[in-house]
């Protein structure tokens, strides 16, 4: 029999993080689970950011194949900004109704690419139970209404289903609240949701995510005391789950383990506005920046071509390397110079960013910040002080991987759906380009 499996994504938990969690004895079910699997780095897709990267963890694609390009990203059919949370602000300045529905319904149900197929859905299909806990990708074949009154909109999802209180495919009596997000109560309703799901067994595979850590790296930097308390309370929740099982080894003995983050932080001091530098062309150009990365958008008619955008940014000291396609390929330009994209250092740059620009949502000029900077949102705000994510600078891009009973070796996020689909004996669909060796 096929053991099932439990994929948990920590968001935001850098390799640095989780080495130093385990070593310390802080975080006690992390270390059970690393001393019993394979541990390794593994890359992001490009940009780092969390709805570009869980869709590729889900869909085992890159944007390229599934079309969420970013955080925030101008919609051409819609022409308007498209603002799946970078802040609160944020959200006001794109339209605070619009908002709310992008990252609840329109992510899944508009923009994920029909054809990129999920996780939820390769495995109901072949007749195993899909559960998926506060993941932002979650499209699947099981029509769900929410719990708030008076919103008639379904959404599709696996046929367990936990959004953040909103969906719950099951009554579960686990409490939310977003009160005190920084305390982790968000996560509190994941490991309830979770224990509720392991003490039944009711699922072949779940996708459990826990988005508090990445929450206070942002806020306090993702090298101190703060980040790694919270990475405390990451392993408090995995934690529940091995528990309901009745401990650590009949957890295993029931379930395979795919543990890993979906991108990296580093340390921002610095901010900037990306605006700035277009400033002149308003109605032939859209910036989206949010946190570490951005995308300029030419809108039709425009009197520039993307070269002459990139060579705008140049000096400018927040950015490190843009990425644009010319007729040969993908032209990386940095320090006033361009170079065909493989010549670059970064991280598994060079397939990271043909499927980034590959994505018809993506803007003709994409930009990845230096060291040190961000790139201040549609409203202004920014992590200066903290921590962020978003470029393909090593710190942002690799993440932790802890895989136990799974045969096999993951190095990209997007080899984690073909993978598990493996572990079932179900075959990859043709969209889950790792298998099927695109780049
Ligand atoms: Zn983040």
């Amino acid at each position: 029999m096929t053991p099932k499996l439990v994929l948990v994504v920590v968001d935001g938990m850098t390799p640095a993080a989780f080495e130093r969690a385990v070593e310390s004895g802080r975080a006690p079910a992390l270390a059970f689970l690393a001393g019993r699997g394979d541990y390794r780095l593994a890359t992001s897709v490009f940009p780092s950011l969390t709805p570009a990267c869980l869709t590729s963890i889900a869909t085992g694609a890159g944007p390229g194949v599934h079309h969420i390009p970013s955080l925030v990203w101008w919609n051409r059919q819609e022409r308007r900004i498209v603002e799946y949370g970078s802040s609160f602000a944020a959200l006001r300045a794109a339209g605070l109704s619009q908002s709310l529905l992008d990252p609840i319904f329109n992510m899944n149900a508009r923009h994920l690419a029909p054809g990129a197929v999920t996780i939820y859905e390769a495995l109901e299909d072949a007749g195993f139970v899909a559960a998926a806990v506060n993941i932002t990708c979650y499209r699947g074949r099981h029509r769900h209404l929410t719990t708030l009154p008076g919103v008639r909109r379904a959404a599709y999802g696996p046929s367990r289903f936990f959004f953040y209180g909103l969906f719950e495919s099951d009554r579960t009596g686990a409490p939310f609240a977003v009160r005190s997000r920084r305390a982790g109560s968000v996560d509190t309703y994941a490991a309830a949701v979770g224990r509720w799901l392991v003490t039944r067994d009711g699922f072949d595979f779940l996708a459990f995510y826990l988005s508090g850590y990445d929450f206070v790296s942002h806020a306090a930097g993702p090298d101190g005391e703060a980040a790694d308390r919270a990475l405390e309370q990451a392993d408090a929740a995995i934690g529940t789950l091995l528990d309901a099982a009745g401990g650590p080894d009949e957890f295993l003995e029931r379930y395979a383990v795919v543990l890993l983050s979906d991108h990296g932080q580093t340390s921002v001091g610095r901010v900037a506005r990306l605006e700035e530098p277009f400033a002149d062309l308003e109605g032939q150009v859209v910036v989206a920046a949010s946190n570490r990365a951005g995308q300029i958008y030419l809108l039709p008619g425009a009197r520039v071509d993307p070269a002459e955008l990139a060579q705008r940014l140049d000096g400018f000291p927040a950015v490190d390397v843009t990425l644009r396609l010319e007729e040969d390929g993908v032209v990386a330009r940095r320090d006033g110079g361009d170079d065909p994209v493989e010549k670059l250092e970064h991280p598994d740059a060079a397939w990271r960013a043909r499927s980034a620009l590959a994505d018809p949502n993506a803007g003709e000029l994409l930009v990845s910040a230096a060291e040190g900077w961000e790139l201040a949102d549609l409203g202004g705000r920014h992590h200066a002080g903290g921590g962020s994510h978003g470029s393909l600078v090593a710190g942002d891009s690799f993440v932790p991987v802890v895989t136990v009973g799974l045969q096999a070796e993951l190095h990209r996020i997007t080899d984690v759906a073909p993978a598990v689909l493996a572990h079932f004996g179900v075959a990859a669909p043709k969209s889950m380009e790792a298998l099927a060796g695109v780049g």
